[in-house]
């Protein structure tokens, strides 16, 4: 299957893999068996890949097992010196790397440019983190012995990614494996398995050894079934919806691996009385239609205190309607089409329960005119708690503004929720900083601030918004184990 000439002009070509990568071979299913990924922007095909069955998703297993012996056993240095020549390589193809998380995901290609970037970060942090991978000596009970703690790569890892991120989610996840010495199996999401498979093609010609990184794809739950049953798989990290992490965390329980979730959230976003308006509508336009609200930090439920209600809410119409909706690779375009029509529905649903309730649609609120799955940015007014937009995430461009009074009762409100990923405030009194940054039950907290996440900041969250860090020196913590010496007959 090929590109259509207009949308796709890759300066190489062979970055588009339609294929898997199994223990370095870039291989079809036996069965001949693919499925079509379409462009959410306009169901046009990107290409093809294949639906691998359990056998070849556990002979990736075994390539992955057989690479570790050799993979683990190299210095960090000298591992290092191969993610930093693969993270060079992911700048030096930039262009076509962003065209290709554009094609198959939709987002506007200046986020996909940013994106990549962010990847190749990823990357060469963790080429350089993988040093530090200190152990320590312990005083010993006595003289004639000797005590230690090292630190070992895990082993074989298994990974499933989202479609929202599909560049910088698998290499959140490769770059600190690869650095501790584990090796990997990814399941990128079926709806963007060309950003992972393009990494993959670039990693080997960066010199990652055969069978340290594989590439799956195919029906959800045989690869999951097989990642989380297999012995051989010591460690499953997910990122994805809190229902499929509850489901794989279960399925990980019977061989008893260490797993990761980074899940679902649904975060506040908090405005004082005291707070910068003008710098807290341009963080909440970061913070809520980047990637046209597809983001799991996006602010979901924004609370703004009854003094500035109307000043916050005027001031942010003014910005939202203001925003470009349109194909990601057309110039200045800010907001790219929704996933799926079931996205969409969702979006729908949403809006048109809170309108029932007594919300107003302040501006957007419907499909937009160039059809597809396209949404016009939305803010809506007077939203109350018991709402599905002020309960649950939503996954798209809606801004569902809310009053308050106190602190108190804003933090409270703010914090009851099942999830507890990311939540951002502003104020400029130095002492709220302190209590709402504290006071939120979340892994994540942004000040005066609507975009928080870099490669050496530890991401993640509480509640069920899941547990494990990525990025920073705790996401290398992730892919280690501990183990203890004592030598003894001293
Ligand atoms: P999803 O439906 O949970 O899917 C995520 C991945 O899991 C996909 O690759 C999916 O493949 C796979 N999957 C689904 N069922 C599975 C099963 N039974 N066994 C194994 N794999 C399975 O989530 P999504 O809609 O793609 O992503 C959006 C969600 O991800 C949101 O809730 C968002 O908040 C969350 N997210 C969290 C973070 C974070 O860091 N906390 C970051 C990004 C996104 P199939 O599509 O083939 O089923």
């Amino acid at each position: 299957m090929k590109f259509r000439d207009d949308s796709l002009r890759l300066n190489d070509p062979d970055l588009l893999r339609q294929k898997g990568f199994i223990g370095g071979v870039w291989c079809d299913a036996a069965s001949g068996d693919s499925m079509a990924i379409l462009s959410p922007a306009d169901a046009t095909p990107v290409g093809c890949v294949p639906m691998f069955a359990t056998g070849e998703i556990r002979e990736a297993v075994r390539a992955a097992q057989e690479a570790s012996r050799g993979w683990r056993t190299l210095t960090p240095r000298q591992r290092g010196a191969v993610m930093r020549r693969w993270a060079e390589l992911i700048l030096v193809n930039i262009d076509d790397l962003a065209s290709i998380l554009t094609a198959e995901q939709g987002k506007p290609l200046a986020e996909a440019r940013a994106e990549v970037t962010g990847s190749a970060g990823f990357v060469d942090w963790f080429a350089e983190e993988g040093r530090r991978a200190y152990g320590e000596v312990i005083p010993p009970p006595d003289g004639t012995r000797r005590t230690i703690v090292v630190r070992e790569p895990i082993g074989v890892v298994g990974a499933i990614t989202p479609w929202n991120f599909p560049s910088s989610m698998v290499a959140r996840k490769c770059a600190p494996a690869l650095a501790a010495g584990c090796t990997i199996i990814l399941k990128p999401a079926p709806q963007t398995p060309f950003s992972a498979l393009a990494l993959a093609a670039i990693a080997e010609r960066a010199g990652v050894p055969a069978g340290v990184i594989n590439i799956v794809t195919g029906d959800a739950a045989r690869i999951g079934g097989e990642l989380t049953c297999n012995p051989a798989v010591r460690k499953l990290s997910f990122t994805g919806s809190t229902a499929v992490g509850k489901l794989l965390m279960a399925q990980c329980a019977n061989t008893v691996k260490r797993v990761s979730l980074e899940l679902g959230g649904h975060a506040p976003f908090i405005v004082f009385a005291d707070a910068d308006l003008d710098m807290a509508v341009q963080g909440l336009i970061a913070a809520k239609f980047r990637n046209a609200g597809q983001t799991c930090v996006a602010a979901n439920r924004i609370y703004l205190h009854e003094s500035i209600y109307n000043a916050f809410a005027s001031k942010l119409v003014c910005l939202v309607g203001a925003l470009k909706v349109g194909h990601g690779t057309s110039p200045g375009v800010q907001i790219g089409p929704l996933i799926s029509e079931a996205a969409l529905r969702k979006v729908e649903l949403q809006i048109a329960e809170a309108i029932e309730g007594g919300a107003r649609v302040l501006c957007g609120g419907k499909r937009h005119q160039l059809g597809g799955t396209f949404f016009e940015p939305t803010v809506l007014g007077e939203v109350n708690d018991g709402m599905l937009a002020a309960r649950e995430e939503t996954f798209g461009p809606v801004a569902p503004l809310l009053r308050f009074r106190e602190e108190a009762e804003v933090l409270q409100r703010a914090n009851d929720t099942p999830y507890g990923l990311t939540g951002y405030f502003y104020t400029s009194d130095h002492g709220r900083v302190w209590r709402a940054a504290e006071g939120l039950e979340t892994g994540i907290v942004g000040v005066n601030v609507g975009v928080t996440a870099f490669e050496a900041a530890p991401f993640g969250g509480v509640k069920e918004s899941g547990f494990g860090r990525e990025g920073a020196r705790q996401g290398l913590d992730e892919y280690l184990t501990t183990k203890y010496v004592c030598v003894g007959g001293l």
